[in-house]
């Protein structure tokens, strides 16, 4: 198969490129440095099977020449992390909602097909856990910025179908839950790496909130692999899939857990939401997938445990001069 990746320097992005060209794929990426970096697809630049453009995905000419050349495009390229949306609220929605634009506006005039990523936060604020692809999507007020992800996500999925629907392009939406594993930086938030790096140099752990919210952390190497089955299964077109790990943990037993692992003299400490993010900042308490549809259609079965995840992690950065990081 001919794929293209958009985001393909990112951390997901690039596993996956991994994961494709492992499985016989020819692989394109086009990624505008944004939030991915050159590091992260490196090793991969001597392949053959491999090109890459380092261009926006808003770019028309840049991407429907690349479009044309491939069977499926895995559309990763987005605005990522709480920080990052709190921080360039314009960005993110404009990254999201166009760049998803014309992706699906070029697929369609060559019929090909579209892997949209889409995200776990897209069900907000909901309680009724675990969320199934069919639950109520319980967002907050517009001027909390926070909501503005989910709902440029929602947007996404919207014309994702309406697309299918309409002009008959084969889509499929992956809502991918937390996702962990090597080159995920924690620059934009992302808990467990921001978590070992602190433990690791004996600062702090700072757990925001009470640390009573939990989150299911899958490995990336599980996510990628997924994707890449949900791509080439047909029963999967027009379809909306969980993809993560449905095993729980609070934030501040997380905290614990990195803290006795890497033998850390850090302290756990706890930092209000107003001063980790902004004023009146709301979090998901819980977010935990029902798994019972990815599983049906393709067995799909999370391989790596979360400790296990966090052993990787640890070692990934402890193998890593500070500067690194
Ligand atoms: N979090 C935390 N300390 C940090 C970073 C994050 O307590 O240094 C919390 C955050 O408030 C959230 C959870 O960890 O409740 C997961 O945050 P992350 O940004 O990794 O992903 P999210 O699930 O919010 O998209």
């Amino acid at each position: 198969m001919r794929s293209l990746v958009t985001g393909g320097a990112g951390f997901i992005g690039s596993h996956l490129v991994e994961e494709l060209l492992r499985r016989g794929d020819d692989v394109w990426v086009i990624d505008d440095l944004s939030t991915g970096s050159m590091e992260n697809i490196e090793p991969l630049k001597g392949q053959s099977r491999f090109s890459y453009a380092i261009e926006s995905i808003q770019n028309r000419q840049a991407m429907a020449e690349l479009v044309d050349r491939v069977d499926v495009v895995y559309h990763l390229a987005a605005a990522v992390g709480v920080r990052l949306i709190i921080e360039s609220p314009v960005k993110t929605i404009e990254t999201n909602i166009k760049g998803t634009e014309l992706v699906l506006e070029l697929a369609a005039k060559k019929r090909k097909k579209v892997v949209v990523t889409s995200t776990s936060e897209i069900y907000g604020k909901t309680d009724s856990v675990p969320f199934s692809e069919d639950s109520d999507l319980v967002l907050g007020p517009t001027v909390k910025s926070r909501w503005s992800y989910a709902c440029s996500k929602a947007i996404d999925e919207f014309l994702a179908l309406a697309y299918a629907k309409e002009k008959r392009l084969p889509v499929v939406i992956a809502r991918l839950f937390n996702t962990v594993g090597p080159r995920q930086t924690g620059r934009y938030g992302m808990v467990i790496p921001t978590f070992v790096k602190q433990a690791l140099s004996g600062e702090p752990i700072t757990v925001f909130g009470d640390g009573k919210q939990s989150r299911c952390f899958s490995w990336v190497g599980d996510v990628v692999g997924a994707l890449s089955e949900l791509a080439r299964h047909p029963l999967a077109v027009g379809q909306v899939f969980n993809v993560g790990s449905d095993q729980e943990i609070s934030i501040a037993d997380l905290a614990h857990c990195i803290k006795d692992m890497t033998h850390s003299p850090s302290r756990v400490i706890f930092v209000p939401y107003d001063q980790a993010y902004e004023e009146g900042f709301e979090d998901m308490r819980r977010r935990v997938p029902d798994l019972s549809k990815i599983r049906a259609l393709i067995g799909y079965e999370p391989k790596m445990s979360l400790g296990r995840i966090l052993e990787e992690v640890i070692e990934y950065y402890r193998a890593r001069p500070r500067e690194y990081w």
